[in-house]
């Protein structure tokens, strides 16, 4: 048995006295009345402390929704942090890897990874400012010509890739040509007046193949795209079964 006291003690002995009162047909109407003054005091008691307790609960639950949302909330900022570049909102090098490799366990995929042309000759030019506004308006380019299934990610300083699960190699280096047409006549608004162009590597890796895989025949497309001379596409060779 438990030695906590009885919350509702004085109500237990009120409600017994009333009980015994209105068994007991003989007792005096004094005691009749003394047991309904004191079930009356007990009832509005169990009244306020119920309303109490309701207003309480009302209160915790409503804080409860506010901290559950609070939650959600952090959680969606955390994880747009985990898989976002923060200078051009577009998905990071950790996404990008994670996302190729999920494409290609159930589908072909056609990457497509650029370069800028001299980019350095920018930032040293203009400053560092001026180059990161070239960062975000070569986004914008991709952005606003890239195939709606693309991923564009940012996988390196001024370095970036467009996932195209399901494309052809044919389809990818089309879209990459766009890409590149977009950089190329958009006007970066640089204090020279100069203009800013990219270089592009354009693979096609079929399904069951890695990331790893797929950015590394890219990436020696690209590398032939800035031998003969940069601002072109080149593709990678399809890998012979
Ligand atoms: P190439 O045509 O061979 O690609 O020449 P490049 O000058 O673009 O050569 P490289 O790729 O070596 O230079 C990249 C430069 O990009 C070097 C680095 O200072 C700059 N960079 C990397 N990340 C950022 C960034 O976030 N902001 C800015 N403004 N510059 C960056
Ligand atoms: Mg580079
Ligand atoms: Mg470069």
């Amino acid at each position: 048995m438990s030695d906590a006291p009885d919350l509702f003690d004085a109500e237990s002995r009120a409600l017994l006295a009333a009980r015994l009162a209105f068994d007991d047909a003989a007792s005096p109407p004094g005691m009749h009345r003394h047991a309904l003054g004191e079930l009356l005091t007990s009832y509005e008691r169990l009244l306020r402390e119920t309303r109490r307790m309701v207003r309480r609960s009302d209160r915790a639950e409503l804080e409860m929704n506010q901290l559950n949302q609070r939650l959600q909330d952090l959680t969606g900022q955390l994880e747009y942090r985990a898989t976002h570049d923060p200078l051009t909102g577009v998905l990071n090098r950790a996404a990008i890897i994670e996302r190729s490799n999920r494409y290609l366990a159930s589908d072909s995929l056609a990457l497509i990874v650029l370069d800028i042309d001299h980019f350095k000759r920018v930032n040293d030019s203009f400053g560092h400012p001026v180059g990161d506004t070239v960062i975000c308006g070569v986004v914008d380019c991709l952005k606003g010509v890239a195939p709606s299934i693309a991923q564009i990610g940012r996988v390196g300083g001024e370095e970036f890739t467009a996932l195209l699960p399901g494309l052809s190699l044919e389809s990818a280096a089309h879209a990459a040509e766009g890409m590149r047409r977009a950089i190329a006549s958009h006007d970066f608004q640089l204090p020279d007046g100069s203009r800013v162009t990219a270089s592009f590597g354009v693979s096609w890796q079929e399904r069951g193949s890695s990331f790893d895989a797929a950015y590394g025949s890219a990436d020696e497309a690209l590398y032939q795209a800035k031998r003969a001379g940069r601002n072109q596409v080149a593709r990678a060779a399809m890998a012979v079964a």
